[in-house]
């Protein structure tokens, strides 16, 4: 059974109801890792109405989070809004409301492009209608039992004037500063570092802390399961205080909990380096298709660690066509939409992409040559992902260009062997004849096969490597590359 289904499962032995929890706090440019929380909790949808439940998912933005620090992409000004509310920061770039929305619209818009149907909460506007009403007065009453269970699951020390809310302070407009020092029906009274002290309200004037805002939201939107990552979930971290107090103060049974491991992206190279910042979902999501993002979460367990590298989309295509075919429920599960897909595999799209400038027709016909049996759609959605997936995240040794004519020289050894084994090539090789020609005519020359491979490579690109030759060499066309070297092998 796949653990998706497993999770299913044991969700509806409970209930046949399912509200699902997501929730990213929107302080920078949201990465493709937090995409693995929204990934898990769409699959765990989609099990739960295939096994005959219903479920939905909630994504609630921590956008009344403090600025923790001023990151290395906003301005220096940005050091004075420091421990201010995220939705009460202006917009660094200065094109939304907040800077919490910045960065929160983008990644909602990625959502929808991976088929995620999420129910959208800022928390600001929670706190505001006041839905935590409640959940404050309670927070606030109870708050040494709170203090007692955090310290007994944590073992830390909880200070004697610790308070569960968090007022916004009305004179320096931060979160982080100030404390508060007594409560009643209506209001709550705190003092800041600023030198401030005042009183604000049970709607919208601050936050609980985030061991006890987890449970609040709980309790409120009637949760009942949530993936969430390892720091969460280690013990003595916020899922296991969450528990506690989700029982023994709100006396709420606490959600099935999804916990995953992180994601991390290596090699980044050129593209991270000329832009200068970590990889947004939104780039992920316009250069790679939707059911491949998916199913990167779905091939292993939510416990795995993921190591992604832009590169892997090749193999990762592949794959994920294969176990498509074999009917692999992860496989399954990924698809956002039906699509056709021809067997035609990415990589070489990506080569005659490059081969034919992006011409749909003459990447068809080189398919239809080769003996693929072609999905037009397919191509034309594989060919738009290859270009960009090359002009972003590609390393420069996949990318290349057919130069007009040679500009190269060659050597004795070199023409001997490009001559010997253009007039062995015939059109109706495999790509596997191809490349296994390559070293039976360097042996009969007395050439070394890597400088045999090389000699190649020069005569098409100008350089000594490029894509693997026996498909290169046939999707060019084998009478291109005799006409190509003909003038070398004229005496
Ligand atoms: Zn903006
Ligand atoms: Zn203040």
């Amino acid at each position: 059974m796949h653990w998706v289904d497993a999770v299913a499962r044991d969700l509806l032995e409970k209930s046949e109801k399912h509200r699902i929890a997501t929730g990213i706090s929107p302080s920078g440019p949201i990465h493709l890792g937090n995409l693995r929380e929204m990934v898990t909790a769409d699959v765990i949808r989609k099990a739960l109405v295939d096994a005959g439940g219903e479920a939905e998912i909630f994504y609630i933005a921590d956008d009344v989070d403090q600025l923790r620090k001023r990151y290395p992409f906003l301005p220096k000004e940005y050091e004075n809004f420091v421990g201010k509310p995220l939705f009460r920061i202006p917009d660094p770039k200065g094109c939304h409301e907040s800077y919490s929305e910045h960065f929160l619209e983008p990644f909602l818009n990625s959502l929808d492009d991976l088929g995620i149907d999420v129910q959208v909460y800022r928390a600001s506007e929670m706190y505001e209608k006041g839905m935590y009403r409640e959940a404050i007065k309670i927070a606030l009453k109870r708050k040494d039992d709170i203090a007692r269970i955090i310290s007994e699951v944590t073992g830390r020390k909880i200070e004697k004037d610790w308070s569960p809310f968090m007022p916004i302070c009305e004179g320096c407009g931060k979160i982080i500063t100030t404390k508060v020092i007594d409560f009643d029906e209506s209001k709550i009274y705190y003092i800041c570092t600023c030198g401030n002290s005042g009183n604000v309200g049970y709607n919208g004037g601050g936050k609980l802390t985030w061991r006890v805002d987890w449970v609040a939201r709980w309790t409120i939107l009637k949760i009942t399961c949530e993936p969430f990552g390892k720091d969460h979930a280690a013990a003595g971290g916020s899922y296991d205080t969450g528990v506690r107090i989700s029982r023994e103060i709100y006396n709420y049974e606490p959600p099935y909990p999804v916990p995953y491991e992180w994601v991390h992206i290596k090699g980044m190279g050129v593209a991270k380096k000329s832009r200068g910042i970590v990889v947004a979902v939104e780039d992920v999501v316009e250069t790679f298709p939707p059911e491949i993002i998916r199913y990167l979460f779905m091939r292993v367990r939510p416990e795995r660690h993921i190591e992604f590298e832009p590169t892997d989309i090749l193999d990762l295509f592949d794959e994920f066509e294969e176990k498509l075919r074999k009917k692999d429920r992860g496989a399954e599960l990924s698809l956002v939409s039906k699509i056709s897909y021809s067997e035609v595999p990415f990589r070489h799209v990506v080569v005659l992409g490059q081969i034919a400038n992006w011409d749909v027709e003459k990447v068809l016909n080189m398919l239809k040559r080769s003996g693929y049996s072609i999905e037009r759609s397919d191509v034309e959605r594989k060919l738009s992902y290859a270009k960009k997936w090359l002009e972003r995240f590609a390393p420069e040794n996949l990318k290349f260009k057919i130069s007009e004519k040679i500009e190269v020289e060659f050597d004795n050894d070199e023409r001997t062997f490009l001559c010997s084994f253009a007039e062995k090539l015939n059109e109706l090789m495999s790509a596997e004849e191809i490349h296994a020609l390559v070293y039976e005519v360097s042996r009969e020359v007395k050439v070394d096969p890597s400088k045999a491979f090389k000699a190649i490579y020069k005569a098409i690109l100008n350089r000594d490597h490029g894509p693997r030759i026996g498909y290169f060499i046939r999707s060019l066309g084998v009478d291109w590359f005799r006409e190509r070297i003909a003038f070398l092998c004229q005496r």
